[in-house]
């Protein structure tokens, strides 16, 4: 993925990592999960595109809050939805 940054991506100083390893949407109706994302503005947890509900891309069209990170173990990446924008830090 090539690298890429905007003002969102930018304006981050201090990166939010998962509070619980678990979809907070999909541990409620009980579904599965395939990889994490926290989202950098409210700090929710959610799961990613390749999961079946892929709750972190509704919740960022939602509520506007563009910024994801990776919640899985040994990834150091942030995406911005709006922008399609990839940072690794
Ligand atoms: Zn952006
Ligand atoms: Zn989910
Ligand atoms: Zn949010």
């Amino acid at each position: 993925m090539p690298a890429n940054t905007c003002g969102h991506l930018e304006a981050i100083e201090t990166v939010k990592h998962p509070k619980q390893r678990e979809c907070a949407e999909c541990v409620k109706t009980g579904d599965r999960w395939v990889h994490l994302r926290t989202c950098q503005e409210c700090g929710v947890t959610l799961c990613c595109d390749s999961s079946p509900n892929r709750h972190a891309s509704h919740h960022a069209r939602a509520s506007k809050h563009p910024v994801i990170a990776s919640g899985e173990i040994g990834e150091r990446w942030l995406y911005c939805f709006p922008d399609d924008a990839f940072v690794e830090y």
